[in-house]
């Protein structure tokens, strides 16, 4: 069964969102809870390469991949037929109940990917929330400690115990409390808005959490770190040079979990299989899902073997952890990203985006930061040399390049954070095309 093709060019035939959408959109809100939102609400008919096709027959060009998720594109024809092969012979037993092989080799494929060389055990599941309270919940086990360190900015997901890893409060947290309890916030190193700037704020920042850790909570009581190596739903915040090593070297020395949420930058997205590894740092556990599978549903916890035996058999687990179908998606999707250079292919896709939006941020003064690394990249908008955030623009400049025909989403505490995540296989001309949209838009303003 081949997959469709889908010609690799923008097509803007009606407004967008057209008429069917607009259709549809209508029957949705007397069928869908009002509380899930949607972007750019264009229907989607089919979707591959660089592109997304409407139900009204626009194709968009994607700069979101359904938020990091269809790293190999769309429908890439090896994930469908080796998913598709597997829906033929079962498609579900439970993992608890009858194994089966395929979620065996996706562990053993993690096992052998993330960083680290040590001997390590992995546990599928659905979603990347679920992975990150597993994370949890070993780390808590192995060490027999309770409290839980995050910091500012951090997204984890939205089941209880993760909306209170998650640090904003509109619109993952209002009215959803009570929270779980033994969560400690920690500043984070965030360079941009640093207040001594930003070559001290590494150093600064590992000094005040370590400090606030010992002080206020005790190294020994405390179970886990748990960060993002670079923050997703925050503003693609790279902690500054120096921060991550410094926390991992006080983890270590205090018996701590280092977890690093990869949920978000995991599998090739910034030009390394992990974020971690840009600076060489090991984590004991690392929580994935979003790149995993293609986008079929499918999260990990992936560590340290003598941490991840120590939980009692039957502690861990889910119905569908590990659905079939999406072992077999994750491992065409990752054959694929090896096979295709695609961690190469996300630098290149960094390279040109950081060029063209520093050209931009030289011209258009409402651009205070451009950062991120591989296909992981985003501009801070704001008003003045003062930094103040500048969600007024963002809208319009969100508004103007979705009316045009490109997916762009948004990020950040302050909600000025335009953040571009194109899948991996998209074409050069499709990225210059939406950059020079984004440019029109800047323009404009
Ligand atoms: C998206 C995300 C999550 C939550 O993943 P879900 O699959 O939506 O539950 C957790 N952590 C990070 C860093 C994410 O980007």
């Amino acid at each position: 069964m081949a997959a469709t093709e889908v010609a690799q060019s923008r097509r803007v035939v009606t407004e967008i969102p057209g008429p069917k959408s607009r259709a549809i959109q209508e029957r949705r809100r007397s069928a869908v809870a009002q509380g899930v939102g949607s972007v750019l609400p264009v229907y989607v008919e089919r979707a591959g390469g660089g592109i997304v096709e409407d139900v009204d027959g626009n194709a968009l060009i994607d700069f979101g991949s359904g938020i990091a998720v269809t790293n190999v594109g769309n429908a890439d024809p090896r994930v469908v037929e080796r998913a598709s092969e597997q829906l033929g012979r079962f498609t579900h037993t439970c993992f608890m109940v009858n194994p089966y092989e395929a979620y065996v080799e996706v562990c053993e494929a993690l096992n052998r990917i993330t960083p680290g060389d040590h001997e390590k055990r992995s546990i599928l599941l659905n979603s990347g929330a679920e992975a990150v309270e597993n994370a949890v919940k070993i780390a808590r086990n192995a060490t027999g400690r309770q409290a839980v360190v995050v910091f500012d900015h951090a997204y984890h997901g939205r089941t209880n115990l993760t909306m209170a890893l998650t640090a904003k409060n509109m619109p993952y947290k209002q009215g959803f409390g009570p929270f779980a309890g033994e969560i400690h916030r920690m500043p984070m190193a965030y360079a941009y808005r640093w207040p001594t700037g930003p070559d001290n704020c590494g150093p600064e920042a590992a000094d005040m959490v370590i400090d606030q850790i010992t002080k206020q909570i005790g190294a020994e009581n405390v179970a886990a770190v748990v960060i993002e190596p670079i923050q997703g739903e925050g503003g693609f915040i790279e902690p500054a040079p120096g921060f991550l090593p410094a926390i991992v070297d006080f983890c270590r020395a205090n018996g701590i979990v280092f977890v690093a949420d990869e949920v978000q930058t995991g599998f090739a997205r910034t030009g390394h299989m992990f974020a971690c590894e840009h600076e060489g740092i090991v984590p004991d556990l690392i929580a994935t899902a979003k790149g995993i599978a293609a986008g079929l549903p499918l999260a990990a916890v992936t560590g340290r073997a003598e941490l991840m035996d120590a939980v009692h058999g039957g502690g861990l687990g889910g119905t569908y952890g590990g659905n079939p179908a999406a072992c077999a998606a994750a491992l065409a999707s990752l054959s694929a990203i090896e096979s295709d250079g695609l961690v190469e292919r996300a630098r290149e896709i960094g390279e040109l985006m950081l060029g063209r939006l520093r050209d931009m941020a030289g011209k258009y003064d409402v651009i205070g930061d451009v950062r991120g690394r591989g296909a992981m990249i985003a501009v801070e908008l704001v008003k003045d040399a003062d930094r103040t955030p500048d969600p007024e623009s963002l809208a319009k400049v969100m508004s103007f390049c979705h009316s045009r025909g490109l997916v762009l989403l948004s990020a950040g505490t302050y909600g000025n954070v335009i953040r571009m995540l194109p899948p991996l296989v998209i074409g050069d001309d499709l990225l210059n095309e939406g950059l020079d949209l984004l440019e029109e838009a800047f323009s404009l303003l």
